[in-house]
């Protein structure tokens, strides 16, 4: 029998890469001492009061189908909470409940682009973007973060990048994997070029909640952009909820209803007791969300105190959001094989760099989704194992 083609653009190249993690659970079921830092799901639970508003919603009977653009009290909370963040004012008429930001990137993508159309993705790049852009049948077209400037962008590759057929730039920020945070002059890049060329900007926003250099930036915050503007986030890494599948894009209101017809066709409705939990999170959760961001700053802090200068290994401090990049050039090792090994013989589970493109091929990304006294274990395994291959 035959696939269809899309088949094989939703083969991501970089997922060969979480074998790593597929191993590390593995082990762990194996009773093996492993430390997985692998894959960014907090470790912490989602907190007790959000969870206590999903189960009285349960008991309430709110177990039935809600509208495909969300239930219009959290359309409004979301609203509220963005307004909040950005500075920009929305009402619900700019909202889509989706099921989890990369729900959200995927809808967004499909009512924006097209075959022949090209998108700016910046490289070292999120696992997914790829694929979902390729669904589409757009192709992806590269910008480097620079590991020399931080991984930030130069603004004059931006420029060099664009062409007839651009339609769109997708960025991430603060961002998976780097950790770097959008500058106020790439900003000012992105919006002249983007006003420039009359491209769409898609800007997933999840780990906004995770600033840590200085506060989140986003594209929003130029007025003259809302029209070109599409917000991605969600509550899976703010609120430790990534299980709940609870999400949101914020977008000029001539794009929602498109989006509504496309969720119809995907979701037909997020569970209302989960948008119960979502707007208690939003409208109550705020000391949650605080804490949250604490706990990851000093863990942050922690990690890039004993890796920065480790001898045989560095690492990059991040500017925001949950993972640690570390470099493993030192070692002669690519990250993937230094992951393999690292896994076998010291039991730590980090994922290798490749994962987000060839500009991370000395890199493992660390997740900071451990409590201290494992994240200290896990330096001291990886430190030591380094230094036991440079010897
Ligand atoms: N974008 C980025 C950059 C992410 O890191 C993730 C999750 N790892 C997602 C989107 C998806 O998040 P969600 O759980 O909200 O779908």
């Amino acid at each position: 029998m035959q696939y269809a083609k899309i088949v094989h653009r939703l083969d991501g190249a970089g997922y060969k890469a979480w074998d790593v993690h597929g191993k590390a659970k593995e082990m762990l079921a194996r009773g093996v001492d492993v430390i997985l830092l692998t894959i960014g799901d907090p470790d912490v639970a989602t907190p007790g009061p959000i969870v206590d508003a999903a189960v009285a919603s349960l008991h309430k009977g709110r177990t039935h189908y809600t509208p495909s653009l969300g239930e219009m009290s959290l359309r409004s909370a979301i609203a509220a909470y963005h307004t909040s963040l950005s500075g920009q004012t929305v009402t619900s008429a700019n909202v889509a409940v989706v099921a989890g930001a990369q729900c959200g990137l995927f809808a967004t993508a499909m009512c924006l682009l097209e075959a022949g159309d090209e998108v700016i993705l910046f490289e070292p790049v999120y696992s997914t973007y790829e694929p979902v852009i390729g669904a589409t049948g757009a192709t992806p077209v590269h910008v480097k973060l620079r590991p020399e400037l931080g991984f930030h962008f130069d603004p004059a590759d931006l420029a060099a990048a664009i062409t007839p057929r651009t339609r769109a730039i997708l960025l991430n920020t603060p961002n998976n994997p780097t950790g770097a945070m959008l500058s106020p002059e790439e900003l000012e890049a992105i919006a002249e070029v983007s006003t420039r060329h009359d491209l769409w900007l898609i800007t997933d926003e999840v780990y906004s909640n995770f600033a840590y250099a200085r506060p989140h930036l986003s594209p929003v915050t130029i007025p003259a952009l809302h029209e070109r503007t599409v917000v991605i986030s969600s509550l899976s890494k703010s609120y430790a909820m990534t299980g709940w599948r609870l999400g949101w894009i914020i977008a000029p209101p001539t794009l929602i209803p498109y989006i509504g017809n496309m969720l119809a066709c995907m979701l037909f409705g997020q569970p209302p007791f989960i948008q119960d939990a979502a707007f208690y999170a939003l409208t109550q959760g705020e000391t949650e969300a605080e804490q949250m961001r604490s706990t990851y700053r000093a863990r942050r802090d922690l990690v890039c105190a004993t890796l920065q200068n480790a001898g045989s290994i560095c690492c990059h401090a991040p500017e925001g959001g949950m993972y640690v990049l570390v470099d493993v050039s030192r070692t002669g090792m690519g990250g993937y094989e230094f992951g393999h090994r690292l896994l076998q013989e010291a039991h730590v589970g980090l994922l290798p760099g490749e994962a987000f493109g060839p500009s991370l091929n000395h890199y493992l990304r660390l997740s900071l989704t451990a409590p201290d006294d494992q994240l200290v274990e896990a330096c001291q395994r990886i430190q030591h194992f380094a230094n036991s291959l440079v010897q």
